[in-house]
């Protein structure tokens, strides 16, 4: 039995294919859906075949990338025994906090939450319709980047605006990255031999886009992102926390509209607004020569982080273990140092050798701890691995048994 995955954007789906213990088989991408030239990778990762196979052509919608797709799995001699589809969902909104098996009904609860996320919820909802019409006989189940923040409890969620504005139009927090967070959280209770209901974690999502998520229990308690994921931490081109009132002076003192002002705080703000540059490998680069932008760009990204730790240890009334993950919270030791340093007010104190040669892709269960031998709370980097976390809930919702790897 086996399990695809699919994340359907607005011009790519990126895809991969499970065998019931989760053992990953396929993967690839379909990009430049309904331009004149678009490419598609496959890759297989078991010992089956070519290792990768690239095909460039015009794919005019997605029906055509999911076409391509099956096709290379099945000339891989893949997809034979596929059962299943899993499809990742941004927004949820309060609708959904668990996985659901798709019908129509579901589908058009989907399309009512694409107000909340007009960006993405269209691109998946296309990605699902394409599925079921292409391959009806599979059953299709959506995990919702939300539903992990299904939990939080209402002082959490709540902004302190007028309560018809939470009532008429969803005003609230719902967080993000919700499959990361989950499943990172459960890696690290594994890896450190306790049971997820009694530990306090605070899981840093540190890639392009950037959470923290107060996790008590096993129970997501408070998440950095908001209504929309543009709240909370400093990311790669998204502001993060800023004062509402900034969009009220833009406007009226600089006159901006409101396109230029979505555009400001999600496309050119957080790290790429400070120094010019998103990608923190070359930040770290250029702090390391003595670039002033740079260097502040990095104290402010990592200053929102331990704010965040602070906060969320005082939500949490205690804290077990941080995790960091994602593409900088996994490779970036620089970042990790700065965001622990001098925190032993809240009982996280790194070992400065083995964070600087952490390596999770070499760790056999994907975590390396990096806190120092006598320090009272864990600190883990944990290689998150969003695509398995919906592959397993998609078997689960379909009542299917999963033994993890
Ligand atoms: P996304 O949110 O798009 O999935 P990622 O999780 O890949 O993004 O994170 C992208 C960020 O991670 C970039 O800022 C990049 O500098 C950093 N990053 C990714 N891979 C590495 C690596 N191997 N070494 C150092 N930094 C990395």
């Amino acid at each position: 039995m086996q399990v695809l995955v699919l994340n359907s954007g607005s011009s790519s789906i990126k895809y991969r294919l499970f065998d019931d213990s989760l053992t990953l088989l396929a993967s690839g991408l379909v990009e430049r859906i309904g331009e004149a030239s678009g490419r598609a990778v496959h890759r297989r990762h078991d010992e089956g075949g070519p290792a990768e196979l690239v095909e460039q052509a015009a794919f005019d919608d997605h029906a055509a990338g999911f076409r391509s797709l099956i096709a290379a799995l099945e000339q891989g001699g893949l997809g034979e025994e596929l059962r299943a589809i899993g499809h990742r969902v941004v927004h949820g909104g309060e609708e959904f906090v668990a996985p659901s098996l798709i019908d129509d009904e579901v589908v058009a609860r989907i399309r009512a939450q694409v107000p909340l996320a007009p960006l993405h919820n269209p691109a998946n909802l296309t990605g699902i319709e394409v599925a079921a019409s292409l391959r009806p006989e599979l059953p299709q189940v959506a995990v919702f980047d939300t539903a992990f923040h299904g939990t939080l409890p209402a002082r959490a969620y709540r902004y302190a605006l007028p309560t018809e504005l939470y009532r008429e139009h969803g005003v609230r927090r719902y967080g993000f990255h919700g499959t990361s967070h989950a499943f990172v959280a459960r890696r690290a209770a594994a890896h450190l031999g306790r049971s997820l209901g009694e530990l306090d974690l605070i899981t840093l999502h540190l890639g392009n886009g950037a959470s923290a998520t107060a996790i008590s229990g096993g129970r997501s308690i408070d998440t950095s992102m908001g209504l929309t994921p543009l709240e909370g931490l400093v990311m790669g081109t998204r502001c993060g926390d800023v004062d509402p009132a900034v969009l009220l002076h833009l406007h009226r003192q600089a006159g901006y509209d409101l396109d230029e002002i979505d555009r400001l705080l999600n496309r050119s703000s957080g790290l790429l607004g400070l120094c010019g540059e998103n990608d923190l490998r070359e930040i770290d680069r250029r702090a390391r020569a003595g670039d002033a932008d740079a260097e502040l760009a990095l104290d402010v990204y990592t200053y929102r982080i331990r704010k965040y730790l602070g906060a969320y240890t005082a939500a949490l009334g205690g804290l077990d273990a941080v995790v960091f993950t994602a593409g900088v919270g996994e490779n970036q030791p620089g970042v990790r140092a700065r965001v622990c340093d001098d925190l032993e007010v809240l009982g996280i104190r790194l070992d400065a050798s083995s964070n600087a040669s952490a390596d999770v892709g070499a760790a056999p269960d994907g975590v390396v701890a990096v806190h120092a031998a006598d320090a009272r709370v864990a600190v883990l980097v944990v290689a998150t691995d969003e695509e398995r976390e919906i592959a397993e809930q998609t078997l689960q919702a379909l009542g299917g048994t999963v033994s993890r790897p």
